[in-house]
């Protein structure tokens, strides 16, 4: 059996009170982060051990007897705390370990944090109903809900948006009853600049527009931004109208995101994409707007959780030489980052730079299948999402 686990996500309409309650709730958590924190270094200074996520809670439990004003957020809210930071922890010890290319990366210790813009109710403390939700320690809060929520609620968080907006956030819990194979072509793809995405059947899936457009919007707003006094009351509100144009362009791009990766997840059986290929370019820094703009590790993600319930597999495999390979013969050459076309110097093979890319990542996948170990890259994913690389796993 596999459970799939989704998140819906809704905007929300928290009353004037509410807002405040809701802001004066992340101060506690953010106050209550910042001391855990500190806890914690001063017990690692003093003993030589890491405060365990056990000692975190207790620790809390402790903390919150001696301080009665956070009696004023619900407990579980706060119990989320030792939970968010034992989750930094774990995350910087998993990423100090990590190599990119044989050399260590730098990670960066948790830090004190200046705001905590979201709350988090795990298990219980709220109740779902038809557009709307009760939350313990703040009241009923109404939400635009333009989809079902189908299966069980795990987890719900409430969260502001830097322009002043509130969403909900439903992570939900649920069976998995298709069957895994849709006996469709499986395909590799190469996620690029000139093009969103190529295809190794050279299909080729072209850049959104939208936020080229938008992007000029920006630019407008950050120019104006500079010329505002720091401080003053003009500054604030174009800061909030940057935030608003910056969001609105993550929503655009999101929906281009989504659309995308659905259709491919329900036209082919498997989806092979370069799995490190992401973070490494992102640290290029003339590259890296565009990059981020191009949003590849949400789709990646967005094609990991789509895949299982489409019975379609996506993999992540090592962008190692995809690139270099001649996708006929195997030579090995170099081409220039500008280049469009890979010309073999081997076999003759003349063809586009991408689509030579997308074909070696769709090969590569391949001779994984045989060799698990050596070629699969683990895809990256958030906490609620669903893995789909199932290579990886054991294959069912
Ligand atoms: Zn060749």
């Amino acid at each position: 059996m596999v459970i799939l686990k989704s998140t819906y996500k809704f905007r929300a309409y928290p009353s004037k009170g509410q807002k405040a309650i809701l802001n004066h709730q992340m101060f506690l958590c953010k106050e209550l982060y910042n001391h855990l924190l500190e806890k914690a270094k001063q017990h690692f200074k003093d003993t030589g051990k890491t405060f365990t996520k056990y000692d975190m809670i207790k620790w809390v439990t402790k903390f919150k007897k001696e301080n009665p004003e956070y009696n004023e957020a619900y407990s579980q809210v706060l119990q989320n705390v030792p939970d968010r930071l034992s989750k930094a922890y774990k995350n910087f010890f998993r990423r100090a370990k990590e190599k990119r290319g044989g050399k260590k990366i730098k990670v960066g210790f948790p830090r004190f944090r200046n705001f905590v813009s979201s709350l988090t109710y795990p298990q219980s403390g709220f109740k779902v109903e038809k557009k709307k939700v009760d939350l313990s320690k703040i009241g009923r809060i109404n939400f635009v809900g333009h989809r079902e929520i189908e299966g069980d609620i795990k987890t719900l968080s409430i969260k502001k948006t830097k322009s002043g907006e509130w969403y909900i956030t439903i992570s939900v819990e649920k069976e998995d009853t298709i069957p895994f194979k849709n006996g469709k072509e499986a395909i590799g793809i190469d996620l690029g600049l000139k093009e969103y995405a190529t295809l190794s059947d050279d299909t080729r899936i072209p850049n959104p527009r939208i936020s080229n457009k938008s992007i000029g919007k920006l630019k407008t707003i950050q120019r104006r931004l500079s010329n505002k006094k720091k401080g003053s009351k003009n500054r604030r509100k174009a800061k909030i109208k940057l935030a608003r144009i910056s969001e609105h362009i993550a929503r655009q791009r999101d929906d281009f995101l989504h659309k995308t990766s659905h259709r491919l997840v329900n036209s082919y059986s498997l989806i092979a994409y370069e799995g490190l290929k992401i973070t490494n370019m992102v640290k290029n820094h003339n590259l890296a707007r565009q990059i981020t703009d191009a949003s590849w590790g949400s789709f990646t993600q967005y094609l990991c959780y789509k895949a299982e319930s489409a019975g379609c597999r996506v993999v992540g495999v090592n962008p190692r030489n995809t690139t270099r390979t001649c996708s006929r013969c195997g030579n090995i050459q170099d081409i220039g980052l500008s280049e469009r076309t890979y010309l073999c110097q081997k076999c003759g093979l003349k063809i586009d730079r991408d689509l030579n890319a997308a074909i070696n990542i769709l090969t590569t996948a391949g001779h994984a299948g045989s060799n698990a170990s050596g070629d699969i890259v683990r895809p990256r994913f958030e906490a609620n999402v669903v893995e789909s690389g199932t290579i990886l796993g054991g294959l069912r």
